[in-house]
Formats: structure tokens, sequence, C-alpha cells
């Protein structure tokens, strides 16, 4: 089978679908791997880098008119794909929630498209999950990001000139990116708490350190969530959730607010009159910024100011550490591709009743199959 690494078309994304070290397993499974020119150099994987490590190294058309399997990060333009073989596989993060023309004119090109984002949150699938692999990083990178706008030191500090308070860092929504900022917030000496609707992440905020906020009484969500999510919750818990924040906000230094709800736009819960209690030279990061932002006025790929306080609206933060993201998201594409490796056949063979396989199918022999789009 011939694998082709795509050059990512998207503004300003930098990351890579494969590394060196994934095109050397690709090719111990039996495979053969062509990448487009110029694929890693945002990731810091030269081109001579692939051909080191048994790839060959050319056009993307040389790429497309050869390959069973194209990897990429972002949805390539459906235009960009002219040349690829009828059923070619395209696998990477294609949005289908998000743009569902998109992957209607894959169906229509004959492409049969795969999306990591739909992968199932079950143990077999966890080396898999980019959405795991990647808001790793963005959660400590938003920490990091917070701190370079913050004119102050975040660890306490106790000098011959007098001591420094350490920073009050305020965590909302505690997913794989809110435990990671909670983590690396901690590290550089922060005081954090945190907060999220699902009840068990209470025990995994206090595990690191940090101080669990949350609504007292019923109305959250219980235990994990379904599939490890969380969904809209009543009126009244939302009510509740504002006052909380709006007692808490004020005596923050700094705020990351992550939460997301899968399908749904990002939960308001940020306003700019909470925005006005803070101190002048409060920092928030809105890591939701691209799924409507959980941060009344934060703008994405902006950094904006309100109220004295700096909002940071970074777009795609994974591409903003593109060599770390792009190595453990071409490992998760690498897992996912040899688990279904045929050893004897040399090829991948996607069984229709697998849990993953139908989790991630979005197109097939020209239609649009996925039951999430079907009734979308
Ligand atoms: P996510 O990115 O969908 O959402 C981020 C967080 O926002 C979630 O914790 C969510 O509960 C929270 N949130 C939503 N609405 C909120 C609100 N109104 N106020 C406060 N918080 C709100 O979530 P995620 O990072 O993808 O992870 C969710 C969970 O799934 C985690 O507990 C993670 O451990 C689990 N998970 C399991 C697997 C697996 O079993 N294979 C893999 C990955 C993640």
């Amino acid at each position: 089978m011939k694998i082709a690494v795509l050059k990512e078309g998207a503004a300003g994304e930098r990351r890579v679908a494969a590394t060196a070290e994934t095109v050397k397993k690709f090719i111990g499974l039996g495979a053969q791997v062509a990448v487009e020119a110029g694929a890693g150099i945002g990731a810091t994987v030269s081109d001579a880098d692939f051909d080191a490590a048994g790839a060959t190294v050319g056009s993307r058309s040389d790429a497309l008119n050869v390959a069973d399997i194209l990897l990429c990060v972002q949805p390539p333009e459906p235009a960009s794909l002219v040349g690829a073989k009828k059923g070619v596989l395209l696998v990477g993060a294609l949005n289908p929630l998000g743009d569902r023309a998109r992957i209607e004119a894959y169906a229509s090109a004959g492409i049969e498209a795969l999306a990591m984002e739909l992968m199932p949150r079950i143990t077999r699938a966890q080396t898999m999950d980019i959405l795991s692999s990647q808001s790793n990083l963005a959660g400590y990178k938003s920490v990091l990001d917070a701190a370079s706008h913050y004119g102050r030191a975040f660890p306490m500090m106790m000098t011959a000139a007098g001591t420094i308070a350490a920073t009050r860092l305020f965590v909302i929504g505690v997913g794989v990116a809110g435990l990671q900022a909670i983590a690396t917030a901690r590290r550089l000496g922060a005081v954090v708490s945190a907060t999220d609707v699902r009840s068990a992440t209470r025990e995994q905020i206090e595990s690191l350190g940090a101080k669990a906020i949350f609504v007292a009484g019923e109305g959250g969500i219980e235990g994990e969530g379904e599939g490890g999510y969380a969904s809209e919750v009543s009126p009244e818990y939302q009510a509740k959730q504002a006052e909380l924040v709006s007692g808490h906000i004020a005596k923050q230094d700094i705020v990351i607010t992550t939460a997301l709800i899968p399908g749904r736009p990002a939960p308001r819960l940020i306003t700019d009159a909470q925005i006005a209690t803070m101190r002048p030279g409060s920092v928030i990061v809105d890591l939701a910024v691209e799924q409507g932002g959980n941060v009344e006025g934060s703008v994405p790929g902006e950094v904006v100011e309100q109220h004295g306080v700096t909002i940071v609206g970074y777009r795609n933060v994974p591409s903003r550490m593109a060599t770390d993201a792009s190595a453990l998201y071409a490992r998760n594409l690498y897992n996912f591709l040899s688990a279904f490796w045929d050893q004897e056949q040399r090829r991948l063979v996607l069984p229709d009743d697998d849990e993953i396989v139908q989790g991630v199918r979005l197109t097939r022999e020209g239609k649009v199959v996925h039951e999430r789009l079907l009734t979308s």
C-alpha cells in the first residue's frame, strides 16, 4: 500500500501528519510512503529527514497519483485532491460537524474520508485519540501564553527587596486541556483553582493540588458524563454557576477557559461585567475561542484588552507547538492504521462491524455514511 503525506494548505497550520519516526514504522509494515515536498518544514521535519527515513519526497501530484491512503492534519480543499485515485482513504482531523459541505465534496470525488476527531473514547482507541494529544499540549501552552502576557511572576518570591505574592490562576473546564493547564500552572508556582460541570473532575482537580470550586447542591453532570463529555446544563445550574464565577473571578489574576460541549457552540461563562471586576493587568486565555468562545469579547486570532484585562484568543494553539503536536498526532495516526493492518496481505483492512471504523468513517462509495451527519 502506498501512503502519501500531504503538505497542509490551511493558513497558519504548521503541523504535519507524519514524522520520520512514523514513516519508518509504516515502511516496517510493508507500506511505501510519499511525502509532498516541504510538508514537515513548519514542524521542523525537513525533506532530508523524510528522505533518510525511507520516504520518497516529491510534488503533490506525484504523491496523490500513487496513494491508497492520504494523511493530513486539517481537511484539504477538495479541489487540491484532484488526481487522487478513486477510493483513496483520507485520514485526518476533517471537521465533519463544522463543514458538512466539504465532506459531501469528498464523497462525490470518490474519497473515503475518515475523521480522527470522531474516534470513540474507548480504552482500545486511547492511543489513537487526536483530541487528547492535541488538547494536552494546548492546555500547557495556554499557561505559557498567559504568563507571557502577564506582567508579574507566578510563584511567591521572598527577596531582600520584599515579597512578591503568588499568582492566582483559575481554570474553567477540566478536560484534557484543563488538567494540563492546572498541572503546568502549579509547576510554575501559581495558586490554582478550577471548576467543571462534571462531578468526577473534583477529585482530579484536588489530586493535582488545586482547589475545586463547585456549584453547591445538585444539578451538574454525574461522574464523567456520557463518553467523558459534558452536555448542556439546566438554566438553574447556569445561573448558580454564573454567581459562583462572579464571586471567584474578581480575586483571580489569570483565568484559563477550556469549556466545550461536543457538537454545540462553547458555553458563554464569563461576561463583560465579570471581566470589569478583575484587576487591571489580569489575563484571560480563551481556549474555546474558535468554537464561539467562553469569554465575552474574545476574538479568534487576536489579543484584545477590556477594562485593562488582556484577553488572549489564539487560534489553533496546538500548531503553536508544531513539533511536539505533530509527533503525537503522527503517532495517533500510525496507531490507528497499524491496528487495522493485515500483516499477511500487507494492507489496511477496515472491518465494517468494528466500533472504531464505524466511529470515524464519514464517506463510502460516493455517499456520506456517518450517522451523526445523516441525522444532523
Ligand atoms: P472537552 O474538550 O469536550 O471539554 C472540556 C471541559 O469543559 C470538559 O471537562 C467539560 O466537562 C467542560 N465543560 C463543558 N461545559 C462546561 C461548563 N458550562 N462549565 C464548566 N466546564 C464545562 O473535554 P475533553 O478534554 O475532550 O475531555 C473530557 C473527558 O474525557 C476527560 O475527563 C477525559 O479524561 C476523558 N477522556 C477519556 C478518554 C478515553 O477514555 N479514551 C480519552 C480522552 C478523554
